[in-house]
Formats: C-alpha cells, sequence, structure tokens
C-alpha cells in the first residue's frame, strides 16, 4: 500500500486535470466505502423492481453492493470519472420518407465499457508516474457490483434527481461513470448535498410508461432502456405501443430535464467519437440486418448488448408503432423467413398494427405454418386485432 502522500490537494488537482485532458470531464474522490443509499437498492431488488436482472438479485451482488470494501481490501480510496456524451436534443432526426427508429445517446459511439477504463488506466499511470510506486486498481464502469450513482454523489458529481440520473449542476445528466479503487491514501473531495429537483416533475409525468418510482428508483420492468437492452424475452404487449420508435435505450427522462435543457452540450467528450448514421437507423433497412451485417455495424458499440434478436424485435415494434402500410411486405418477409421466433413473434404484433390487406395476407399465411406455438398466438391476436 502507498502511504499518505505529503501533498495530496496537489496531487488531486492535477489528477481532476490530467482527467480533463483526458476526456473525463467530472472528477472527485470518495472512500470505498458503503454508500448512502444501500438500504433503497436492498428494498428495490425485494420489491422486485429488477425485473429479470438477476444478477442483481444475487446474494454475492448484494453484499458487495453493501460492503464495497471487500472489492478491494486495500482499497484506500474511489476515484469517480464522468465522460459527457452528446446532448440529444441538438441532433434532430434527418427527414426522411421512411419510418425512422431512435437510439439512446450514449450509444452513438463506440462501447463506453471499452472507453472509460482504458481512459482511467492513463489517469492511474500517470498517478503512478507521480509518486514513483505502482498502484494497484480495481476499475469499473457499468461493470461492477457497486452503487455508481451513489459512490459519484459522495464523490461530489452532482447529485440523483428524480429520473435516477446522477445530474451536475451546471452540465446535466449526459454523462457516462467510471470508478477506480485504488491502494492510495487520497483525501475525499467533499459530498454533493444538495437536491435541485425540487417541485419539479417533468421526467415523471414525461415517462411513457410511467415507471419512475418516488424513490428515485425505477420500476425496470416497465422502463424502455430495460424493455429494448436488458431484456431478452418478449417486450409485454401492454407496453409496445409506449415503447414508441425507441429501438435501444430512451432518453425521454433526461430530454425534459431542465438541467439538461438548460446546460447540457451539444458535443459528447473528445474521446468518445460519435456516428450520426447510428442515431436514427432506417428501421425497413434494419429489419434486413443479418447476423455478420449486425456484428459489422454495432459489435464495437453498446447496442452489441441487445444482440440482434433483441434489437429487431425492437426494430419490429418500432415499425408496429410507426404503422406505415410500406413496410407491412418487409414485415412479412421477417414473418416467412426469420429463424428466430421472438423476432417473428414482435413482426406479427407489428403487422397486427398496421392493419392493411397486405398485413392481413402475411398473417394469414403464417397462421397455417407457423411452427412455434408463442409466434403462432402472436399471430391470432393479431389478426383478432385487424378483424
Ligand atoms: Fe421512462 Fe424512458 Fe426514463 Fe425509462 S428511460 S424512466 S422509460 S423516460
Ligand atoms: Fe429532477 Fe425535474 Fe430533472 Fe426530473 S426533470 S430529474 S424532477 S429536475
Amino acid at each position: 500500500m502507498v502511504g499518505p502522500l505529503p501533498n495530496p490537494n496537489d496531487l488531486i488537482e492535477a489528477l481532476r486535470l490530467k482527467a480533463e485532458q483526458l476526456g473525463l470531464e467530472l472528477f472527485g474522490i470518495t472512500q470505498p466505502t458503503a454508500p448512502p443509499h444501500v438500504a433503497t437498492f436492498e428494498m428495490w431488488v425485494e420489491q422486485g423492481h429488477h425485473a429479470q436482472m438477476g444478477y442483481m438479485a444475487t446474494e454475492r451482488n448484494r453484499y458487495l453492493r453493501a460492503h464495497p470494501e471487500a472489492i478491494m481490501p486495500e482499497a484506500r480510496a474511489l476515484l469517480v470519472v464522468g465522460m459527457r456524451y452528446p446532448n440529444p436534443q441538438t441532433i434532430p432526426p434527418p427527414p426522411s420518407p421512411y419510418p425512422l427508429g431512435r437510439i439512446a445517446s450514449y450509444a452513438w459511439g463506440k462501447d463506453y465499457h471499452n472507453i472509460i477504463p482504458e481512459l482511467l488506466k492513463k489517469l492511474l499511470k500517470e498517478l503512478e508516474t507521480w509518486l514513483s510506486t505502482p498502484v494497484v486498481a480495481r476499475i469499473y464502469s457499468d461493470t461492477g457490483p457497486i452503487l455508481e450513482r451513489d459512490f459519484a454523489q459522495k464523490a461530489g458529481l452532482g447529485w440523483i434527481g428524480k429520473n435516477t440520473c446522477l445530474i451536475h449542476p451546471r452540465k446535466g445528466s449526459y454523462f457516462l461513470l467510471g470508478e477506480a479503487f485504488v491502494n492510495v491514501s487520497l483525501p475525499p473531495t467533499p459530498p454533493f448535498v444538495t437536491d435541485h429537483c425540487g417541485s419539479c416533475r417533468r421526467c415523471i409525468e414525461a415517462c411513457p410508461t410511467q415507471c419512475i418510482l418516488p424513490d428515485r428508483t425505477l420500476d425496470a420492468g416497465r422502463c424502455i432502456s430495460y424493455l429494448t437492452i436488458e431484456n431478452k424475452g418478449p417486450i409485454p404487449r401492454d407496453l409496445r405501443s409506449s415503447v414508441g420508435n425507441w429501438v435501444f435505450g430512451c432518453d425521454i427522462c433526461q430530454m425534459v430535464c431542465p438541467w439538461n435543457v438548460r446546460f447540457a452540450s451539444s458535443e459528447g467528450s473528445p474521446a468518445f467519437a460519435i456516428r450520426p448514421d447510428i442515431a436514427f437507423p432506417n428501421l425497413i433497412n434494419e429489419l434486413t440486418l443479418t447476423p455478420t451485417d449486425f456484428k459489422a455495424r454495432y459489435g464495437d458499440t453498446p447496442i452489441a448488448r441487445a444482440r440482434r434478436r433483441g434489437y429487431l424485435r425492437n426494430v419490429a415494434v418500432a415499425l408496429g408503432n410507426a404503422g406505415d402500410p410500406e413496410s407491412a411486405s418487409h414485415l412479412g418477409l421477417v414473418l416467412k423467413n426469420e429463424p428466430e421466433p421472438l423476432i417473428r413473434a414482435h413482426a406479427a404484433w407489428a403487422l397486427g398494427r398496421i392493419k392493411t390487406r397486405s398485413a392481413c395476407e402475411h398473417l394469414s399465411e403464417a397462421y397455417k405454418h407457423e411452427p412455434d406455438p408463442n409466434v403462432l398466438t402472436e399471430v391470432k391476436n393479431a389478426l383478432e386485432e385487424i378483424a
């Protein structure tokens, strides 16, 4: 373990500056001990609001969230950083004769799970040079069993809003977080203690599925971000229309937040190269993505997490919500030829929403030949919808 440093405040400022140069615009330090909202997390799991994310509810995961000191017993400080991603409000969808989907703006660039840890490693290399001694670290970016936003608040990066996002009072909430447990004793930066949400309820009122709970948590099983990414099965029928054209994640509760409207900058961090073609995909084109195409287009982005199976399920739902008659023939081909039953099932639902003669013909044909009982149920439901 590295002992206490002669001038830790200088070291903190040097680290903050270096972090900023690397594109980690938010920086703070806290102690690697239990953060304030462990009991809220426990209650959230007890109430089943984690939906099918079983890994959140394992004994080990719950223990480590409540006892972060067990993650790395020799840790003496926890560095917390935030990397900015673009404000989606400043980039409107392009004009298009075809229905477009929408992807949450944090996923417009390369996968932050890879980028932030690499940047943190560079920051720690610098720390090693300054200290002339090796630094032992455990690095996470949405990858470890810790309450990330709680630690970020504790390190002074902002407050946790009613929409559950960490909000910086002069920069908004479009930030991805990363953490490094280190074996270096560093004094904590002051925690963020003010709640600037006040009586505002914009996010609660704007959420299409009404999944924001009063204790600054979400009913994940109803949140579009969960439904289109972590959810590996069908999207519940009663929530499909609320998903709108979101095919990966959802930005709505951040887009309405006054702290983003006033302060969020349009650009992402320079470390986070954005690919604008990814933001608003042409849904009909997306329906034709083969596994190879999907990997080539999205393999190095967060979208890979949904896998082709989940992503094309979402695309089918978005096409059903768009209701464009032109898409019936494309969805019909999916219903006939797509090997993955989950995608066929959602294509059937979408055809039931489009309700044209062509949609009805594709469904009637599938009714005669569909081998999968779950897809067949969707086909029957869709035909009833049209009748
Ligand atoms: Fe609601 Fe979308 Fe925010 Fe989830 S991400 S809480 S669905 S507005
Ligand atoms: Fe807080 Fe209002 Fe932003 Fe929601 S929209 S997080 S209530 S400030």
